[in-house]
């Protein structure tokens, strides 16, 4: 996304140069060095290694110079107009970056300020393409600055220590508290210490390396996504700078994050095992509809014009369903019914084509708004998440029977012909162009066999709509029959997310884009859940790896690993703002959940194996367990899920009506 204004240091030796490509060194992957806490990279043609280790938004850096009389590190505040300052009685340097590209955000600057612990032995600015030798600050398009050490023998070290606001120069200098005096090993050692203990909610047994090396990667990116934007004043205050106004804020905020992908289990994650920090996020988004008018559905930060939907709605309306309380619910209630019945300030804000939505009960094919489809079925889906809020706030019932009743404004698209989704007309008419296999057009990234399931709050309402459970599981069958061909004519040519599930040879499943993620689990809803089973574990096994390469597309802010992550827990929030999580099987042989409230859950599976993936009883807490999904509040009471597995599928297991995930349309509660 380009974004939060980045700057960067970099060593280079012998001589003074400063541009990109002239200080480039020569670098190689096998020698690197990447942990949570902790990066190291030797720069072969500058002979330097480098080692950065950080807090939450400071950093120590160690440069490990050879022996030369031309040791500098260049900083470089980038090009979409920069400040640099140097003080070499401080031996600091202060500066800006405005580097961003989804703009325009008021206002915006990130303040940095990088201490070294030696003088300089000289300085330069650079502005552009001209170095301005002693020269000691500058500000122009692109500037950046050179400072020069002694490097009397191998191995001399440069130690830089450096922070970052996006509030004011004082406050980066704040923020540069958080090293402390520690140094370089102290800081990285309570870096270890604290991803230990974070990556440690979750303890995995029973698997190969690999698997476990896969599920902590995953488990990692989770949870680097979305970033802290606030900062903590010198009065011990939390503030932010708004994206919205320019100015400073008490109070979270957060930004970082896709909806239209993170909405799906990223989140429902965070409600399961962390739900204190979104808490804080479900303030941050009080913050952003306080100072903007409006909740983001892209916040990188503020509002991104990218993506469809309004699956903030999801995202609030989860956290209060799985018990988040001790944040303003009613402001974010609010937000989302300004959200839902108004076109916002762009079109990933609000909802576009929302008067066509309200009236017909879908955004039409052929009235010029693009992806019209997969803004229909999304706008559904979130209707049926305020709907749950509605419900649970005791709203007015006319509004509880509104969103309702536009939950069910899903079945509009539904083809008959094809018994998929598709466009419709504004006259009711289906496009006569309509095919099932071309990408983009009525959707997002994705084509109609990916987007036909997406009403994920009503499977039998689409079982019914398809002709009944057989047709149904038919279809779910027919994603891995179907050759892996595409129309990509909307794009006018292939995206990256096509190649993607080209080259996995899946047929039609996608895995490596959102709007498919959720679908392996749907044969739960029809009595045939080892067939869920048996091809989860093919996705785990295929798609993901413990290597650079190992994702099977975009990550995506975390949601492609919160895939993996519960998928290898053995089971997934299919329909988020409902309390359940629908069963697959787990990847270990054990898998225990140190949940925030103290308890502690296992996942028990002690003959899972490659060949064991299919469920052949379970039980909770040593009762026998019938059900195709668990709740979110019996996991939460601790205890454990002891599963027995097999070879061989138990096909009287799972088959029956009652032990199905929810259903609005079978809810008998509505
Ligand atoms: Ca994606």
């Amino acid at each position: 996304m380009n974004d939060y204004g980045v700057f960067s240091l970099m060593p280079v030796t012998g001589k003074s140069v400063f541009e990109e490509n002239e200080r480039a060194s020569w670098f190689s992957h096998k020698t690197e060095i990447s942990k949570p806490y902790y990066y190291s990279v030797y720069l072969a043609d500058q002979d330097v290694t480098t080692e950065i280790t950080p807090t939450l938004r400071a950093a120590i850096f160690r440069f490990t110079f050879p022996k030369t009389d031309s040791a500098f590190v260049v900083i470089d505040a980038f090009q979409r107009h920069s400040f640099v300052k140097i003080i070499p009685e401080k031996n600091e340097i202060i500066g800006y970056s405005t580097f961003y590209a989804r703009g325009p955000l008021k206002n915006f600057k990130n303040y940095f300020i990088i201490k070294f612990n030696r003088p300089f032995k000289n300085v330069s600015t650079w502005s552009d393409t001209v170095l301005n030798r002693g020269n000691l600050s500058a500000e122009n398009k692109h500037v950046g600055a050179l400072v020069g050490f002694d490097a009397k023998y191998r191995g001399e070290q440069v130690i830089a220590k450096v922070a970052s606001s996006f509030i004011s120069p004082e406050q980066a200098e704040e923020n540069l508290k958080e090293l402390g005096s520690d140094n370089f090993e102290a800081i990285e050692q309570k870096g270890k210490d604290e991803w230990n203990k974070t990556l440690g909610r979750i303890n995995v047994n029973g698997g190969t390396i690999d698997q476990m090396r896969t599920f902590y990667s995953c488990l990692y990116r989770m949870l680097f996504f979305p970033n802290r934007l606030y900062e903590i004043n010198a009065q011990g205050k939390i503030v932010h700078y708004s994206p919205y106004d320019g100015q400073v804020h008490d109070g979270y905020l957060f930004g970082g994050t896709g909806f239209w992908d993170t909405f799906r289990a990223l989140y429902p994650f965070l409600n399961l095992m962390y739900p204190s920090i979104n808490k804080e996020m479900q303030e941050g988004l009080v913050s952003d509809y306080k100072e903007g008018g409006w909740l983001p559905e892209w916040s990188s930060p503020g509002y991104a014009d990218i993506m469809v939907g309004n699956n903030s709605a999801s995202i609030v309306s989860d956290a209060y369903m799985k018990g988040l309380r001790g944040y303003d619910i009613n402001m974010l209630y609010e937000a989302l019914l300004k959200d839902a019945n108004n076109e916002g300030p762009i079109g990933a804000v609000g909802r576009k084509g929302v008067k066509y939505y309200n009236s017909l009960g879908y955004v039409p094919y052929n009235v010029g708004i693009n992806e019209n489809g997969a803004r229909t079925l999304e706008y559904a889906y979130d209707d049926f998440t305020i709907y749950q809020l509605a419900k649970a706030l005791h709203r007015p019932q006319s509004e509880i029977d509104l969103y309702a009743k536009r939950a069910m404004n899903y079945k509009n698209l539904f083809n008959p012909e094809f018994k998929l989704m598709s466009g419709k007309n504004e006259d009711g008419s289906w496009p006569a162009n309509f095919n099932p296999l071309k990408w983009g057009d009525a959707f997002t990234e994705g084509n109609s066999w990916h987007y036909s399931w997406a009403s994920m709050h009503d499977m039998q309402g689409l079982i019914d709509l398809m002709g009944g459970k057989d047709v149904f599981v038919n279809m779910l069958d027919s994603i891995f029959k179907m050759p892996p061909v595409f129309d990509d004519s909307y794009y006018g040519g292939v995206i990256h997310e096509i190649r993607e599930m080209q080259i996995m040879n899946m047929g039609q499943y996608a895995h490596g884009n959102q709007p498919i993620q959720h679908v392996l689990y749907l044969y739960n809803y029809a009595g045939e859940p080892w067939k869920s089973q048996y091809h989860i574990r093919d996705a785990m096994n295929r798609l993901y790896k413990a290597t650079p390469d190992g994702y099977c597309g975009d990550e995506d802010n975390g949601q492609t690993s919160a895939w993996y992550v519960f998928s290898a827990m053995g089971f997934y929030p299919v329909c988020p703002a409902t309390t359940q999580y629908v069963l697959g099987a787990p990847l270990f042989k054990k898998i225990t959940l140190n949940l925030e409230n103290g308890k502690t859950f296992t996942i028990n599976a002690p003959n899972n194996s490659d060949k064991n993936i299919y469920v052949q009883s379970a039980s909770l807490n040593a009762k026998t367990y019938t059900k195709n999904w668990i709740d979110h509040f019996d996991i939460q009471k601790g205890g454990t899920f002891q599963l027995q597995m097999n070879s061989e599928p138990n096909k009287q297991k799972g088959i029956h009506q009652e032990d199905f995930p929810y259903s609005f349309s079978t809810d008998k509660n509505k």
